[in-house]
């Protein structure tokens, strides 16, 4: 790990300061549970680390309107054990008691899972976000690719590694991004993006701005499923989320959001067409998890993820439906 400043600011406005305008200047640091990695694997050398942790602005769970506000450094802890959250957000409270173990719930933080950096072992490994070798070839597309994506046109192939985002984006929440300039609400459906160069970012979010808060509007019934190795302390194979507005047993509408299958959460529109203006039964949802996997272009060693994504779409609708699984 290289040498740096460590800064330890109160308030939201001494740390905006304290950040640069570009990557490599300083770093934000929450729980440090990712940070800590990628500085030692000299993914990240910041010349400055930002400590949020101790700026109050920054916690704390609260209705807002018909809503919910919930800041960046509320713990995935907080998150999952919150009675409101649970109440109207269950996707996102079951998204986060499945983080795998006690020491990362209590650590890590709502906004450090939405800014955490991708999985994909070439990215770990120094190659880069597009996993390239020095001749610009993909080394994801014949090389080790299981846990990659199946969907999505690339050139970047990792999975967007947060298993919130698929979950928010399915509630139609937004983000609040806070720099010495200003403030931007930016919806979930746009924080996530596909890079298309190794210097850009897979997230929204620039050098000199803080993920402060996530809003969340007022929603239907909701529900995460997630396709796991038993046991392991790892991320998901494959996850769906789904948000249904209901209306005397039929779905008004639907939004259908698969997770860990593309760089960013891929929402599955021919599925959300399906069920609108149908009341749910097994046989539906199974068909609406067929139409998710469609148009899936697996890799060479990932192909086994369609039937995982297309279970997992079908069980989140059924659960969402309030219906055995
Ligand atoms: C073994 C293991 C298994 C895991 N399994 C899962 C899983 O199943 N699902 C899942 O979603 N995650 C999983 N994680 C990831 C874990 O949830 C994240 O590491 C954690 O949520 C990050 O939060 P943090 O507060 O520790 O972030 P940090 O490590 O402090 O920060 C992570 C990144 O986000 C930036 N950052 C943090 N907060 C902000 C902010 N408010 N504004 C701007 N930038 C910010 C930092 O600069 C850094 O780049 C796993 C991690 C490990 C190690």
């Amino acid at each position: 790990m290289q040498n740096f400043e460590f800064a330890n600011p109160a308030t939201l406005n001494e740390a905006l300061g304290l950040l640069g305008s570009q990557w490599g200047e300083a770093d934000v640091l929450a729980g440090g549970t990712d940070l800590l990695s990628l500085m030692k694997e000299y993914l990240h050398s910041p010349k400055r680390v930002v400590n949020i942790k101790n700026i109050k602005e920054l916690g704390g769970i609260a209705k807002s309107g018909t809503g919910l506000r919930i800041g960046a450094t509320v713990t995935l802890d907080e998150l999952a054990s919150n009675a409101l959250v649970r109440q109207m957000y269950p996707s996102l409270a079951q998204a986060a008691l499945e983080v795998s173990s006690p020491q990362l719930r209590n650590m890590g933080t709502v906004g450090g899972d939405l800014c955490q950096r991708p999985r994909c072992w070439y990215f770990r490994r120094g190659n880069g976000l597009l996993g390239q070798d020095e001749n610009g070839k993909s080394l994801v597309t014949t090389g080790e690719n299981k846990y990659h994506a199946i969907f999505g046109s690339g050139p970047a192939l990792f999975v967007s590694a947060s298993s919130f985002g698929p979950a928010l984006v399915a509630l139609g929440a937004k983000v609040t991004l806070v720099s010495a300039s200003g403030k931007r609400d930016v919806p979930m459906s746009e924080f996530f993006v596909s890079p298309k160069s190794n210097g850009e970012r897979e997230i929204a979010l620039k050098p000199n701005e803080i993920l402060t808060q996530i809003m969340i509007p007022a929603a239907g019934t909701n529900a995460t499923y997630e396709v796991r190795h038993r046991e392991a302390v790892d991320w998901p194979l494959t996850s769906a989320s789904v948000n249904l507005t209901m209306a005397g047993g039929v779905v008004k509408s639907a939004v259908v959001v698969m997770g860990h299958v593309a760089a960013t959460p891929w929402r599955a529109s021919q599925a959300e067409q399906m069920l609108t203006g149908k009341k749910i039964d097994a046989a539906l949802a199974e068909r609406a998890g067929e139409a998710a996997v469609a148009n899936a272009t697996p890799l060479s060693e990932n192909g086994y993820k369609v039937q995982l994504a297309k279970v997992a779409v079908k069980r989140a609708i059924l659960k969402a439906a309030g219906l055995t699984v």
